[in-house]
């Protein structure tokens, strides 16, 4: 039949869903992205740290790039889920054939430990989204104080470490690692931009104090500290007298509040040990010996999980896919699953973060994207294809009663932005609200529209 098409939702316009979309339009379906905030990029766009404005131009270039193939509608400020604006089952009754998750690692994995909600006491990601200017982190008020610990030894602890080193310029960055030297996840080239304020003499005490618990399992205390150290002829140039160092095979325990309880002071952490497991790794086990940290901020860096609240089964961190996929791609299930039925949920789909939470860079949820829009595809092959009815959509969304922002307001706020940069002379500007993007868009006050 002629003008027929497959008519696929892909929830999340990060790398993942974007580069997803790109695929299936290709292949000739109806896409249309639907995405929470107003802007695309996702994480690229509000993860990536600032300083990597290249990068984060050329990325924002092919998504551009993206968003012009006709095959795409773009739905954005417009959240998806249970809770949210549309549920799956709408999207369904919409004519969507398929539906494709790319929404990220959307929620908050805590330790669970007393005084989590003190003042001083934040999540990596809102910090991240704070400084990159996603609303409504952007407007919130974070207070640094003079001694901040970052819990995590990631990439994500490093850009939160040059943040508070660079920008806020605090006296000291802890970061506490649970294992030690040997084991830090971050990029070793990302040190270059924090390592003229390595407190080197604490390095060494450091480096010290574990050497027994490092020998103890085979490992090289003097190799891992040269690997800590790789970046040095390369580091940035020094912008504050901030002192950065870390304190190894340290737990977190509890976190002590103030008198009144109300603003963080001290950190109570147990010492570790590492143990070898069976596979050779290295696991680190609490001693249950305990000191404080004085302390005015603690900043948790440890990963993310997916939206619990989305409506799809989760299990850990991530949404239960089925484990016998029926469209695997390279031995992958990127299918939905109920575990109560213990049966796919034959129409989603995930990718990206949403796949697996916090896991890997901007290249790999491009692929995972991507493989993830060959199995949908592959999906819709059991299908006939349909006559989409695109101005339906349309309809329904811009009767949501809320702006609703589409690939033309989101030339217009570019170009905004960009006249805004020049004017001032700088590299890049964001608008830092909701209420700010969408008056240049002149979307503010508008409810409903036809
Ligand atoms: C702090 C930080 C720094 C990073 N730095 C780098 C780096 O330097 N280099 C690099 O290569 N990688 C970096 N990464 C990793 C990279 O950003 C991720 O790999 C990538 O963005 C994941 O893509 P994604 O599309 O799966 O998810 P995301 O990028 O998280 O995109 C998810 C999208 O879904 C939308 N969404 C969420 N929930 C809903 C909903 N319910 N309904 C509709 N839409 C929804 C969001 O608005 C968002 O647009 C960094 C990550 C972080 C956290």
């Amino acid at each position: 039949m002629e003008d027929t098409q497959y008519l696929v939702a892909v929830v999340g316009a990060g790398p993942a869903g974007l580069f997803g979309a790109r695929e299936l339009a290709r292949q000739g379906a109806q896409v249309v992205l639907f995405n929470r905030d107003i802007k695309p990029g996702g994480l690229a766009e509000y993860g990536i740290h600032p300083h990597k404005h290249f990068m984060k131009e050329s990325l924002r270039n092919q998504f551009r790039q993206i968003l012009d193939l006709p095959g795409i509608t773009y739905y954005g400020n417009l959240t998806v889920g249970q809770y949210g604006d549309l549920t799956l089952d709408d999207l369904r009754k919409l004519g969507f054939q398929a539906i494709l998750v790319t929404t990220g690692a959307q929620g908050i994995k805590r330790l669970d430990l007393p005084g989590e909600d003190l003042d001083g006491v934040y999540l990596a990601k809102d910090v991240v989204f704070h400084y990159n200017k996603l609303p409504p982190y952007s407007e919130k008020p974070f207070h640094f104080c003079k001694k901040c610990a970052i819990v995590g030894a990631g990439n994500v602890m490093i850009d939160i470490a040059r943040f508070l080193i660079r920008e806020v310029q605090v006296d000291e960055v802890v970061a506490i690692v649970r294992r030690g030297p040997a084991e830090v996840k971050f990029d070793k080239s990302e040190m270059a931009g924090i390592i003229a304020n390595l407190d080197l003499k604490a390095l060494d005490a450091e480096i010290e104090r574990v050497s027994p618990r490092m020998l103890a399992v085979g490992q090289d205390p003097q190799a891992a500290k040269d690997m800590i150290l790789e970046s040095l002829p390369t580091a940035e140039p020094k912008e504050s007298d901030t002192l950065f160092r870390f304190e190894f095979m340290t737990s977190t325990a509890n976190i002590i509040g103030s008198k009144d309880d109300t603003c963080l002071t001290q950190l109570e952490v147990d010492d570790n040990i590492l143990v070898m497991i069976d596979n050779g790794e290295v696991k680190s086990q609490k001693s249950g010996k305990l000191r404080c940290l004085d302390l005015d901020n603690v900043i948790f860096a440890i990963g993310d999980k997916v939206d619990d609240g989305f409506g799809l089964p989760v299990e850990w961190d991530e949404y239960i896919r089925n484990p016998d996929p029926c469209y695997p791609i390279k031995d992958i299930s990127y299918e939905a699953y109920d575990p109560v039925t213990k049966s796919p949920i034959k129409d989603v789909f995930m990718g990206g973060w949403a796949r697996q939470a916090s896991f890997g860079m901007v290249g790999y949820a491009r692929k995972d994207g991507t493989n993830a829009s060959k199995a949908v595809w592959q999906y819709l092959q059991t299908l006939s294809p349909i006559q989409a009815d695109l101005a339906e959509i349309k309809f329904k969304v811009f009767n949501l009663g809320k702006p609703i922002i589409t690939k033309e307001n989101i030339k217009h706020l570019e170009e905004a932005e960009k006249q805004e940069a020049l004017k001032l002379g700088e590299k890049e500007f964001k608008f830092a609200s909701n209420s700010e993007m969408l008056k240049i868009i002149r979307l503010e006050g508008t409810l409903v529209r036809n």
